[in-house]
């Protein structure tokens, strides 16, 4: 007898409660990830086109995830040059939480540990000059050698960096050189900095009329997760309007289930 293929990324039946969704991602999500050695490199688009196959096949047009449905998805590869205070499955579990209400599942491809050295052979370098991370900025140099670490990403594919700092000093900065989407995350960030980050790779921007004309944050909404005055003072889970959800649901790195 014919049976529906299986999604791929489902594996429980009952509808389990948020409080154990950590457990679930460690436990289920975690060891479904593909490892790196499973994905050759080197050409991005036509494993893109793999993937969207095996994608379409499996799933049947639905994304299901411990978030629930969703019709639309994005795929985020985290690449740590030294972890972040919150740990990186933390960060996950709260972008996974505020994307469902989106609609949106987040798909991870293989985590990695990256050495970007300050030049060949040389050491590590943890500190990334940014300035002035504007989304469509000319790349500095720094984020020119951070980005080009797209190992195992598709074109389409989020590529976030983990670093000590960036210069000036910010949470975060989703500026990315053309066609290398991604985002840089600071050791200090706080649990929602990964969501906000990636809601401006996806087009979002602050909310309006939280400073004033000097830049002051004088009516600031903790209450939102694209607020422009530090995600570390949102208590609960923030909101997206309907707004930003048509503009994340567009987005070129955002597919249809
Ligand atoms: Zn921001």
């Amino acid at each position: 007898m014919w049976k529906p293929p299986r999604p791929w990324v489902i594996e429980r039946s009952v509808d389990p409660s948020a409080a154990d969704a950590a457990t679930y991602l460690t436990t289920h999500v975690r060891s479904q990830r593909p490892e790196a050695a499973s994905v050759s490199t080197g050409k991005p688009a036509m494993l893109d086109k793999l993937r969207e196959r095996i994608h379409i096949f499996c799933n049947m047009g639905i994304c299901r995830d411990e978030f629930g449905t969703h019709n639309f998805r994005i795929r985020i590869l985290l690449k740590t040059l030294i972890a972040p205070i919150i740990k990186l499955d933390d960060m996950l579990v709260s972008m996974r939480t505020v994307y469902a209400t989106a609609d949106i599942m987040v798909e991870e491809g293989p985590r990695e540990t990256i050495i970007v050295p300050v030049s060949p052979g040389g050491s590590t370098q943890l500190d990334f000059n940014v300035k002035p991370c504007n989304l469509g900025q000319t790349p500095t140099a720094d984020q020119k050698k951070l980005f080009a670490n797209r190992n195992n990403a598709g074109s389409t594919d989020i590529v976030i960096y983990f670093v000590r700092q960036t210069i000036p000093p910010l949470n975060g900065c989703a500026a990315f050189p053309a066609g290398m989407p991604g985002a840089v995350v600071t050791r200090n960030a706080s649990r929602w900095t990964l969501a906000h980050e990636v809601g401006h790779v996806l087009g979002l921007s602050h909310i309006a009329g939280e400073k004033n004309s000097n830049g002051k944050c004088v009516t600031p909404d903790f209450t939102r997760l694209m607020t422009g005055c530090g995600t570390s003072n949102i208590a609960g889970t923030p909101t997206i309007t309907a707004a930003e959800i048509a503009k994340m649901q567009s987005s070129p790195f955002t597919k249809k289930c």
